[in-house]
């Protein structure tokens, strides 16, 4: 593996989603040169521009009737002891600044009247908040307007293999360039915006792309992650089109679920004293899945029906709504109808089917105040970023913290860039520093599409919505398998399928830390689920922290709140 040639920017950012995006767009407003690098076409990768999705909902204060404490105490609630309260209170202080910042830059938030906005109760809080922005081509053509008028260097294209470390400081990244050539791009700060790691599952509302590279580059970096195993899983349609929102609100008019026997599975799963009607109307509030009230049966239904193999051929279960639901008049309702009928589904004809699937990591590499990833000239923002939230993350919380910690993110590397000088790290020390890294005992050649599809179905059977201790071992013991017989260095030597090489490597590391963090955390909290520990256990309140130490995966329950 050789490193061609290297080039200079005083700030790089890794990722161009909504916090990558603002990170940039501060950074060279404090008058630093930035070059924003993307593995995918601008506008088109992350879960910022997930196709399908109408926009963006982002959760700030609006009105008198609510307040930034109110917020933070939502936040802190759902977080269940594991969210950083300085961190939550950061985001819920500036969240509005962030809304308004980008209505200055064109966005227009769905309004009601002259004076409101078009606001619902989020998911898992308490009062209306903050508004959606609608339609992912303006907000592309918007956020690339700022971005050009900033004078951003953008380059699409770009996959990021690791950082590069030395004594402690981040001195920038290796890369394949848009050629496949290996290329050193030397900063004297770095942000990590990579989004999460959902494309680690099977089933997912993920683009390819985001396989967790960010949080393992962090990790090997010497930062340390936080929360990781609170990961959202949201219901999405498998059939007749796939890697779908659902939109669950309205479940409350108690569609028929059925596997493909025909049977309505879910009333095997309810407990004594929770009617399906209480199961779907109380999963009709929040998209994600979580433990905090009887909603929990019908998602982990689903995933026991298609681990036992009864689920359809394209992995969902059967939905078909009352007629009824065509004549609820209220606006959520008849929205979703629109949507769907859109897609050419006829909910109370033929129906459609469901699944579960990840969606967004709740966690990410523990910042401080600063954006700081604890390793000099390295910062986080984004679904990269975690401490902000716990273990339920309220429902537009998530591009809040883009915006929130990528303004944070994008000055603070910008001041540290104007107070450093540039490293005198050769592109032979970044040569040897990654192939360290990639150095494996033993292993080879495999066949990387084949490894990629393994670990997605391993990662969805073993570590998926429901977990347990002989699931996660399972897994473990299955990743380890394949860990064993893949040389990454040995492809990049070889030439071929590079950019999926290091994607692979990602895949294998973050599952495994996942599944290690699954099976420490003995009970269930927020939405993470173990079927053999289900209750919230008070030993296990706040959040657990990871890092690698001499080699190896470190984890530690800490209070994040002392
Ligand atoms: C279907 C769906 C709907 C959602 N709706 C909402 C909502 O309404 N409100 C809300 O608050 N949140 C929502 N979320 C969550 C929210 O969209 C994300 O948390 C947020 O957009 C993440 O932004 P990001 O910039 O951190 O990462 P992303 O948008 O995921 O961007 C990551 C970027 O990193 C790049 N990348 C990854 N790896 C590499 C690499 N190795 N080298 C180079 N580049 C790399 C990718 O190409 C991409 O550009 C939703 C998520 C999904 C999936």
């Amino acid at each position: 593996m050789k490193i061609k040639y290297s080039i200079d920017t005083e700030v790089l950012v890794i990722g161009s989603g909504g916090g990558g995006i603002k990170a940039s767009i501060e950074a060279s407003e404090l008058g630093t040169d930035v070059l924003l690098v993307s593995e995918k076409k601008f506008g088109t990768s992350g879960s910022t521009f997930y196709p399908g999705v109408p926009g963006w909902g982002m959760c700030c204060v609006l009105y008198d009737s609510d307040s930034e404490s109110e917020y933070l105490s939502e936040i802190l609630e759902a977080g269940s002891g594991a969210a950083d309260p300085k961190l939550s209170k950061i985001l819920t202080e500036n969240a509005t600044q962030r809304f308004r910042d980008l209505e200055g830059y064109g966005l227009q938030f769905a309004k009601i009247s002259e004076d409101e906005y078009a606001s619902c109760i989020p998911c898992f809080g308490k009062n209306k908040r903050g508004a959606t922005t609608y339609g992912l081509n303006k907000i592309r053509k918007v956020m690339w307007q700022q971005l050009m008028s900033r004078g951003v260097n953008v380059r699409n294209g770009v996959t990021v293999v690791s950082l590069v470390v030395r004594d402690g400081v981040c001195a920038g990244a290796v890369v394949i360039d848009e050629t496949d050539n290996f290329c050193f791009i030397k900063a004297k700060s770095t942000v990590l915006a990579t989004g999460g790691a959902c494309g680690l599952y099977k089933y997912s509302l993920a683009t390819n792309e985001q396989t967790g590279d960010g949080y393992l580059m962090a990790l090997e970096a010497g930062a340390r992650l936080i929360n990781l195993e609170f990961i959202q899983f949201i219901p999405g349609i498998t059939k007749p089109v796939s890697k779908t929102l659902f939109q669950e609100k309205n479940l409350d008019t108690f569609p028929k679920i059925t596997n493909r026997n025909g049977k309505e599975f879910l009333y095997d799963y309810l407990p004594d004293g929770v009617s399906m009607e209480k199961c779907l109307t109380q999963r009709a509030k929040h998209g994600p899945f979580t433990n905090v009230d009887a909603s929990r049966y019908m998602d982990i239904a689903m995933i026991e029906e298609w681990r036992a193999g009864r689920a359809f051929a394209e992995g969902g279960l059967h939905m078909q709504y009352p007629k009824e639901v065509l004549t609820d008049k209220r606006h959520a309702i008849t929205s979703w109808l629109d949507w769907m009928s859109g897609m050419g589904i006829d909910v109370v004809g033929e129906g459609f089917d469901i699944l579960p699937h990840a969606q967004g990591f709740n966690g990410g590499v523990y910042i401080d105040e600063n954006a700081g990833a604890g390793v000099r000239g390295l910062f986080a923002a984004g679904e990269t970023a975690g401490g902000p939230h716990g273990a339920d993350r309220l429902g537009g919380a998530a591009i809040a913290a883009t915006q929130v910690f990528g303004k944070i993110a994008g000055q603070s590397a910008a001041k540290h860039a104007k107070g450093t000088e540039h490293s005198d790290v050769s592109t032979e020390y970044a040569e040897q520093y990654m192939s360290q890294l990639l150095q494996t005992n033993g292993g080879g050649v495999v066949d990387i599409g084949e490894a990629t599809a393994r670990i997605k179905e391993i990662m969805w059977n073993c570590g998926s919505l429901v977990r347990s201790e002989e699931r996660s071992k399972e897994g473990l013991s299955k990743l380890e398998q394949i860990e064993k017989s893949f040389s990454p260095l040995m492809h990049f030597e070889s030439g071929a399928d590079i950019r999926k090489v290091s994607k692979l490597r990602s895949l294998i590391k973050i599952g495994k830390l996942l599944l290690n963090i699954m099976d420490y955390r003995k009970e269930s909290r927020g939405p993470h689920y173990r079927i053999d520990y289900p209750d919230i256990e008070e030993e296990f309140r706040g959040a657990i922290v990871s890092k690698y130490k001499d080699g190896q995966i470190s984890l530690e329950l800490i209070d994040p709140a002392k």
